[in-house]
């Protein structure tokens, strides 16, 4: 059963308000994570707990509980002249912007005159998600995967 420290594999695949699938796990294989260590959005991790290997699930997820709400303060107005080098900026774009807080990815949502829109925002923030899916495997995790605060499995066995 799904419970803190335990290692569980989900086929899963996401859909936002409109319907429109974001995300799956289908054609890459189960989605491996650590429960109760934030490795997955909290939303998610709530509606998982207690569940078993072979059951399925779905979980409406509102957007404080997977990526957070939209933040304002992280949409920005920047010069293009601060584009040196880009020879043409679309919408769609995503920018490494360095901010105090560290490098940021950003995203152009708009281009005007001299002025090119940028969103810090997680791409699905704001946005309530509709999950659904199975659980494949629940073990018990290794002490060397509770130390890393991961599962080890595939690629990710560092
Ligand atoms: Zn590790």
């Amino acid at each position: 059963m799904i419970a803190q420290d335990k290692a569980v594999a989900i086929q899963y695949s996401v859909k936002d308000e409109t319907g429109t699938q974001v995300d799956s796990s289908e054609g890459r294989g189960p989605l491996w994570y650590l429960h109760g260590h934030r490795n997955i959005i909290p939303g998610l991790e709530n509606a998982l707990q207690g569940l078993k290997e072979g059951d399925t699930f779905s979980a409406e997820i509102a957007p404080a509980d997977a990526y957070g709400d939209h933040n304002e303060a992280l949409v920005q107005r920047v010069p293009k002249a601060a584009f040196q080098g880009v020879d043409k900026i679309d919408i769609g774009m995503v920018f490494n912007a360095q901010t105090d807080g560290g490098p940021v990815q950003v995203e152009v949502t708009a281009v005007e005159d001299d002025v090119v829109v940028v969103d810090g925002n997680h791409p699905l923030a704001g946005k309530a998600l509709s999950f659904s899916g199975s659980i494949e495997t629940v073990r018990d995790a290794t002490e060397e995967e509770l130390a890393h605060g991961h599962v080890h499995e595939g690629d990710n066995a560092h």
